[in-house]
């Protein structure tokens, strides 16, 4: 099975086009300018179009959410996921709430859920999201999970007709195939759904006995998963045709694996690059030195140059995650802290007392806004 597209989760300040500090007003009207250009009623068959506009509401729902917004702020997008948990299993579309988005917005500009739909019979299968959590180790150099997924497949048995001979479903009886039922109230002609047909028109008057006339069946498949180095949180793999199967020969939706990463011990990410922190004595930070610290892939050495303050971050290049669907690595950050000992033994205290004589220093105050500077100044 082929992988159609592999998308990592866009910043959601960017996909609506806004600053990070954005009012809610120029939210609503990002979010506005960009659903009238991707809606998918304006763009029927453009897939692309279709994945910016669920971008954008997703993007929307969020940041159009303070306390949200607030956690979207301090950790990205793992602040707001964790919908699915450890692997479940949902329609597409659950993860956003576009009847609440529109109604609020413009519902009136495309009608969307108001009014009466035309049914026709055929219509393309569901898209289907998979939540897949994985180590965060796997989601940096790549892995294979297996997955079930339970879907709708179409009935083999009468190969999509829906009925036993094979003829397919004919006329309704009861509405004549205009899917409704006329009657008069009143004054009133009210018009309502026929229930022999469920306002399809057509039916099956000798239903499949494996799938009961319903054209599908539903059924769990295997799917070995491949996730490409360099994925991360809220990464989307999409497996296009992969979804429910359409109803009587309809065509199939896609199905999406969304990604968690599980947090790792001591690394974290930022893009591409990782960061950990790691304790130096003093005499390593005012002498330098040369250690060894663990790094995702094996050992790195680190050089500490001399004169180093507590708080220094030290870049190994190439070290990081590797570019998704792209050469190259990020940087691995080690932010280097000098710990202080709280216990001398009575040589070491000998030593430092003599170093304290020959090193002192001016205790002069200075404004803490201006604490940062300083810090340049030393490093
Ligand atoms: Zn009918
Ligand atoms: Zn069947």
């Amino acid at each position: 099975m082929r992988i159609d597209t592999v998308v990592s989760k866009a910043d959601y300040y960017e996909v609506l086009g806004v600053s990070r500090d954005a009012s809610d007003q120029e939210l609503k009207s990002a979010y506005r300018k960009q659903a009238m250009k991707y809606h998918p009623d304006r763009n029927p068959g453009d897939h692309t179009a279709e994945e910016k506009f669920k971008e954008a509401s997703e993007a929307y729902q969020v940041l159009s959410d303070a306390e949200k917004r607030a956690a979207y702020d301090r950790y990205g997008h793992a602040g707001v996921s964790g919908a699915g948990g450890p692997g479940g299993f949902s329609g597409f579309s659950g993860s956003v709430d576009l009847g609440d988005i529109f109604g609020d917005l413009f519902g009136e500009m495309f009608n969307m859920g108001g009014g009466q739909q035309r049914q026709s019979r055929q219509r393309r299968g569901d898209d289907l999201r998979y939540d897949l959590s994985i180590d965060f180790e796997d989601a940096i150099f790549g892995t294979e999970k297996e997955v079930r997924i339970r879907r709708h497949e179409a009935c083999t048995s009468c190969k999509g007709s829906g009925s036993a001979s094979g003829r397919g479903p004919s006329t309704c009886p009861q509405c004549q195939g205009r899917g409704q039922i006329r009657y008069q109230q009143g004054f009133f002609s009210v018009a309502r759904t026929c229930s022999a047909c469920g306002g399809a028109g057509v039916i099956v008057t000798d239903p499949c006995p494996s799938c009961r006339g319903e054209t599908r069946v539903t059924k769990e498949f295997k799917l070995n998963v491949k996730v490409p180095p360099g994925v991360e949180e809220g990464t989307r793999i999409r497996y296009a045709g992969e979804g429910d199967a359409g109803r009587s020969g309809g065509p199939s939706g896609d199905l999406y694996i969304v990604l968690s990463v599980r947090p790792h011990d001591f690394f974290e990410r930022n893009g591409n690059d990782l960061h950990c922190v790691i304790p130096i004595s003093f005499p390593q930070a005012a002498l330098g030195a040369e250690i060894e610290v663990d790094g995702i892939d094996g050992k790195v050495a680190l050089k500490i140059p001399e004169g180093t303050q507590s708080g220094k971050e030290l870049r190994v290049r190439g070290r990081g995650v590797p570019h998704l669907n792209d050469k190259g690595r990020g940087d691995l950050v080690v932010q280097v802290i000098v710990q202080i000992p709280r216990k001398l033994t009575r040589a070491q205290r000998d030593l430092v007392s003599q170093l304290a004589e020959s090193m002192a220093i001016d205790n002069k105050p200075t404004a803490p806004s201006l604490l940062d500077k300083m810090k340049d100044l030393f490093s």
